[in-house]
């Protein structure tokens, strides 16, 4: 049903993603109050003003890291788990990344209670990337950050993808940043809605709400 009527209609076609995307029980995922509503077509809260991604968002973002199943991937904003679980089964090694102790902790052993193995989930600042388990082949932001991280740049491999809502608080461009040697070329491919990405490259929550990159 989900894949039907909201990834396939909508132009998802990688087959193993959509394999994927059938395959994570994502009610797993969501508070026992949203159970019910765990397939609809929408975010959910997850606790704390956070919410698990519209499954066709995730979708679109993973589509974008185009996948084989050989590569490292940094995901910010673990949230959930789910986008995690999804990656886990397209990717070789996923490192998951979240600022808040109970969501992380909560993922960890979601994920490792379903046997998603190749995911590790650390507790941090993700605006900063994640140094130990550079270069990475794709990275995927979660949340909206008022500008590109620049250490999320740094950290991308050779021709390595980076997915990130960039904009306002509330509605943000989906931006896709390829490394190409010290080039970054990015493309807009549309507008989404995510919470914001706090820490140090991202939003401040202080002034005029922007951070100063690091300089502040
Ligand atoms: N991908 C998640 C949904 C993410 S919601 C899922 O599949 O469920 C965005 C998450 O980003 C929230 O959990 C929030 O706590 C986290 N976040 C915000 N700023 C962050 C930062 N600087 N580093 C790591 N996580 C951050």
């Amino acid at each position: 049903m989900m894949v039907r009527h909201q990834l396939k209609s909508r132009g998802i076609r990688d087959t193993r993603l959509l394999e994927a995307m059938g395959n994570v029980p994502r009610h797993v995922f969501v508070p026992r109050e949203y159970v019910d509503q765990a397939y609809a077509d929408g975010p959910l809260p997850i606790g704390g003003g956070q919410t698990i991604s519209q499954p066709f968002m995730v979708a679109w973002m993973t589509e974008l890291l185009t996948l084989t199943g050989q590569e490292k991937i940094l995901e910010v904003g673990t949230g959930s788990g789910y986008q995690a679980a999804i990656l886990s089964l397209l990717a070789d090694r996923i490192f998951s990344i979240e600022r808040s102790r109970e969501l992380a902790a909560q993922a960890r052993e979601r994920l490792r209670w379903l046997g998603y193995g190749n995911v590790e989930v650390i507790e941090g600042d993700g605006s900063q990337g994640y140094p130990e388990g550079a270069p990475y082949d794709g990275i995927i932001v979660t949340a909206g950050a008022p500008d590109i991280p620049r250490p999320l740049l740094e950290q991308l491999a050779e021709v390595g993808r980076l997915v990130i809502p960039v904009g306002g608080s509330g509605m943000q461009m989906l931006v896709l940043a390829q490394r190409r040697g010290d080039e970054f070329p990015t493309r807009e491919l549309g507008s989404c809605a995510f919470v914001p990405l706090l820490g140090r490259y991202g939003w401040s929550g202080r002034g005029d709400g922007r951070s100063r990159g690091g300089r502040l």
